[in-house]
């Protein structure tokens, strides 16, 4: 006995030593069952850890990668590498929070207080209304907490994984421990990494540390004496952190909540995302309006009481009409309108990250773009070819395929057949990183125009001949690339450099230049001839990339120079031509230069007689004052890098602009913040670029930025149109019960009719307002001064015309039942559904400010079709269906009935479409007024 005793005792001895070694080892190991799953690293203990004993601890091959099977089988113990945003409050909890609303809470009083004086009808129906109201309140905010979740998965974060020793590209979400991950510049770091490999890599840790300098990172341990501050652990990139610069490998240490990042994902989830400025107004609106209701219910309150009416019923009255013409949905249906907005500019292309973006889009006066990708397509393919020795060679052919010749006075060259052209391919397939395989390319473009123009002359094996020692990567502030190769055969030979790159670039290299393999000293009049061809080129609209080589760099050969073909996107020509005549100004920012920046601008119908163009050096040498009294005319800026657009962005908005800017590199990023509207580009552009920008235009169209705008406006004109109905409803219901108070009628709604009001007010009809489809002519208005305020005086025209009408109508309606002088079910039946009929052609005409019903065709809003329909039946239930006739104490109308009160209604409906009419007549001269005062013109 003793010795089982014993065996049992020194097993768990076994397996507890076994165990504090791993909590030792992994400070956040998980409590698991399964003892051979990997533990995960806090980052601290793997920053003090040689590489090679976390690869051990994480059970990874650094090189090769994890097994599909393996992640398979980690993923299933550590779960997907994201956050739980799952809600931590139960439904049943949330919707219970609905009746602490003190209206509510009143409501339900004032049913209490009916039953204890036994009037049992009244309490059951404020009890039924009470639930309805709730209900559609809970579904609106249950509604708007969703689509704003769904937000925040539109743009998944996707890294580059090592798997079965495979580079895979893949979702961060799929991420596992163990894991090895690849990094370069402008990516965000998928998950906390222990660095393996890093050249040159700094990474921005602002997200983390608040710290804005890149910090550089290393791959050494740490010893483990430093303090426990995360920007001390340098060997470890954490997630949610950006790549500023460099390459790098790491191991995947910790995912999801087990991040650093976790942290402070779950304080940001606590943080509350801030209001935009139409969600303020609303709320600023909403509480305004809730003081006046509040004031005059409390009048008619008082006077209700001091004319001997019920206490009770009045008290009733007096909340049900508090709830009814208090807006409470005012600022909920705002949020669900932008929300659902955002979704329907997802299917545009267009992911808008920010909320409050929706409404500067309609602002948005200015639009700069990047040339290449954007306006043209970036399909680049080299049309002509220019050598120093003065022949010019025509390519045909389109792709990134083989397919094409090179000719030259009509005859083919191929291979080395022409020493002097063989010479400028060479060097544009030796100065290259492209790949073209299976006819797709991986890589630039422009460098891949080159491969297969290398391709089109049979050189292709050229490259492998070469092996390269050295490397000035090209970047559009340097504007040039060139390596060093050495060839194959002559190994021990220092080899030469091969540039390509912008021609006034390349030729400040160049000493001598190549005539039929000879070198000869460059002259002023070999380079004047040289001028001239690059502008011949740039003038027909083609990129222009000039070539040298040669043993030393600045002395090198200069061999020639191609001309390469990006043809326009189509449709680009006439989104700008719309945007234009809308008073939106569309300025391009390109790298190339004047002549093929200015050539493409004319050709999009962007530059016009009087247009101008400045380069990226004459901004360097102007200071924003001197730049802001000229930018409003400038429509091309060439020869720009990143670094320019932030000064072309503030001297624009030092005019008053409101500018949305384009990019797509990481150095673009503080432009992009600092823009009104930041367009990043979903294709071509880096994860910091991404990061920094307010939208993401997903296929890089330019189209997609105007129809953007278009949603943007079509958007704000939705929430407009629910505010003017619900506006309008509300005065209505609060007058209409003031005057009868006044007047000393009997209360002509009572308070489960004031409730079913407020329900056809806040619920469906108003909110399929929110979705309207864009009217197709609001591009071509002018874009909205962003200090105007959402009501404006035709707003509030239109808002308190139908109110007046409404209350007239239903106070006739009212004053002819009553001429019996009894007051029965009938005259309230009659009065309510007049109200409601009156509420349903204002919703009618309340679908557009300026455009009539039939030009908007009755069924093209489909929900607004079902949530009228739903209405009226229901309001048909309500007269017709005994138990509901019981609740709302209504009575069965006529069918003559019926028809008097269409025709009655329908005049709010009559009346507001004349009232277009007129603004219609009138605002013709004033809408031109409108564009002539728009920037373009400024
Ligand atoms: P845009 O702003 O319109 O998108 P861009 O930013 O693409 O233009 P860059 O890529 O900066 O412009 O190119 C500027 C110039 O640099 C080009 O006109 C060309 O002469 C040269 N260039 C472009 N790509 C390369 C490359 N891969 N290697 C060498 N030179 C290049």
């Amino acid at each position: 006995i003793s010795k089982k005793v014993y065996t049992q005792f020194h097993g768990f001895l076994l397996c507890f030593c076994v165990h504090v070694v791993f909590i030792q080892l992994a400070e956040d190991h998980p409590t698991s069952e399964d003892e051979t799953m990997v533990p995960v690293l806090a980052s601290k203990k793997a920053s003090e850890l040689p590489v090679n004993e976390v690869a051990y601890i994480l059970q990874a091959d650094l090189q090769y990668g994890l097994s599909h099977s393996e992640v398979t089988r980690r993923r299933a113990y550590h779960g997907w590498n994201e956050f739980d945003i799952s809600e931590d409050e139960p439904l049943w909890k949330k919707y219970i929070s609905q009746f602490k609303d003190p209206l509510i809470m009143l409501l339900l009083a004032s049913a209490v207080i009916s039953v204890l004086m036994r009037q049992f009808d009244d309490a059951v129906s404020i009890t039924v209304a009470i639930i309805i109201v709730v209900t559609v309140a809970f579904v609106q905010e249950y509604r708007s907490e969703k689509s704003l979740e769904e937000l925040g998965k539109l743009v998944p974060p996707e890294c580059h994984c090592i798997r079965e020793g495979r580079l895979e590209h893949l979702l961060a979400r799929e991420l596992v421990p163990g894991d090895t991950v690849c990094l370069s510049v402008g990516e965000r770091v998928p998950a906390d990494l222990r660095l393996f490999e890093a050249s040159d890599l700094s990474v921005d840790e602002s997200s983390l540390t608040g710290e804005t300098t890149p910090c550089s990172k290393s791959i050494a341990p740490q010893p483990a004496a430093t303090n426990g501050d995360i920007t001390s652990r340098s060997n470890v990139a954490f997630m949610g952190t950006l790549v500023r610069c460099g390459k790098a490998k790491g191991i995947v240490i910790g995912t999801g909540e087990n991040s650093e990042f976790g942290e402070v994902f779950k304080m940001m989830q606590a943080e509350e995302a801030p209001k935009t400025p139409l969600q303020k107004s609303m709320d600023l609106l909403g509480k305004q309006l809730s003081l006046y209701s509040f004031g005059i219910i409390g009048v008619i309150m008082l006077v209700g009481w001091l004319q001997g009416k019920h206490i009770l019923d009045m008290f009733t009255i007096g909340v049900s009409l508090a709830v009814a013409a208090i807006p409470e949905g005012l600022p909920i249906v705002v949020t669900v309108t932008l929300a659902l907005g955002v979704m329907r500019m997802v299917k545009k292309r267009a992911i808008v990250k920010k909320l409050p973006i929706v409404e500067t889009l309609g602002c948005c006066n200015v639009i700069c773009s990047d040339k290449t990708g954007t306006l043209t397509k970036n399909e680049m393919t080299v049309t002509h070819l220019f050598t120093s020795d003065g022949l010019h060679a025509e390519v045909t052919g389109v792709g990134y395929n083989g397919a094409g010749e090179v000719l030259l006075d009509g005859e083919v060259v191929h291979g080395y057949s022409n020493l002097s052209i063989c010479k400028v391919v060479e060097a544009g397939c030796i100065c290259n990183d492209a790949v073209i395989r299976n006819n797709t390319l991986m890589g630039r473009p422009t460098e891949g125009a080159l491969i297969a123009l290398t391709m089109k002359m049979g050189l292709e094996g050229v490259q492998q001949e070469h092996v390269r020692k050295e490397e000035h990567p090209f970047s559009s502030e340097q504007k040039w690339m060139a390596v060093r190769c050495v060839h194959h055969a002559q190994q021990d030979k220092p080899g030469l450099y091969y540039m390509k790159g912008a021609y006034e670039q390349v030729i400040r290299y160049c000493s001598t230049y190549n005539s039929k393999g000879l070198m000869l000293p460059l002259t002023s009049q070999q380079r004047e001839l040289y001028q001239q061809q690059k502008s011949y080129m740039g003038t027909a609209g083609l990129r222009v990339l000039a070539f040298a080589s040669g043993a030393e760099m600045g002395h090198l050969t200069f061999l020639g120079m191609v001309g390469i073909i990006d043809p326009p996107r189509e449709g680009v020509k006439e989104a700008v031509g719309t945007l234009i005549s809308s008073g939106v100004a569309v300025k391009m920012i390109t790298g190339d230069s004047q002549e093929t920046a200015v050539s493409i601008a004319s050709r999009l119908g962007l530059y016009t007689k009087g247009s101008q163009a400045l380069s990226g050096e004459e901004v360097d040498q102007m200071d924003i004052q001197q730049l802001s009294l000229i930018v409003p005319r400038i429509v091309v800026f060439y020869r720009a890098s990143p670094r320019h657009k932030l000064k072309i962005v503030k001297s624009l908005q030092n005019t008053g602009a409101v500018v949305a800017m384009t990019g797509d590199g990481v150095n673009d990023a503080v432009a992009l913040k600092a823009a009104d509207i930041g367009v990043a580009m979903g294709q071509t552009g880096t994860d910091v670029c991404k990061e920094a920008a307010d939208m993401i235009l997903v296929d890089d169209d330019f189209r997609t930025i105007m129809c953007a705008i278009e949603e943007g406006k079509g958007i704000y004109n939705n929430i407009k149109n629910f505010v003017r109905f619900q506006l309008s409803t509300s005065i209505a219901a609060l007058t209409l019960i003031s005057l009868a108070t006044l007047m000393n009628f009997p209360n002509p709604l009572n308070a489960m009719q004031i409730l079913w009001i407020n329900i056809i007010m806040d619920g469906p009809p108003a909110q399929s307002l929110g979705v309207e489809p864009v009217d197709k002519d609001v591009i071509r208005k002018p874009p909205r001064n962003v200090k105007d305020s959402i009501i404006t005086r035709s707003l509030i025209v239109k808002i308190l015309v139908p109110s007046v009408i409404i209350v007239c109508g239903t106070l006739f309606v009212f004053w002819r039942e009553l001429r019996d002088n009894v007051i029965t079910p009938r005259d309230t039946t009659m009065t309510f559904t007049c109200f409601v009929f009156f509420d349903m052609f204002n919703a009618l005409s309340s679908r557009s400010q300026t455009r009539m019903v039939h030009e908007m065709g009755l069924c093209s809003n489909r929900m607004f079709c079902y949530a009228v329909l739903a209405s009226i039946m229901g309001q048909m239930l309500v007269i017709y269906f005994p138990p509901l006739q019981m609740v709302f104490q209504t009575e069965s109308l006529s069918i003559f009935d019926l028809l008097f009160l269409i025709a009655l209604t329908s005049s709010v409906c009559v009346v507001s479409e004349v009232i277009k009419k007129i603004e219609r007549w009138r605002g013709k001269g004033s809408e031109l007024i409108d564009t002539t005062d728009s920037f373009n013109e400024v």
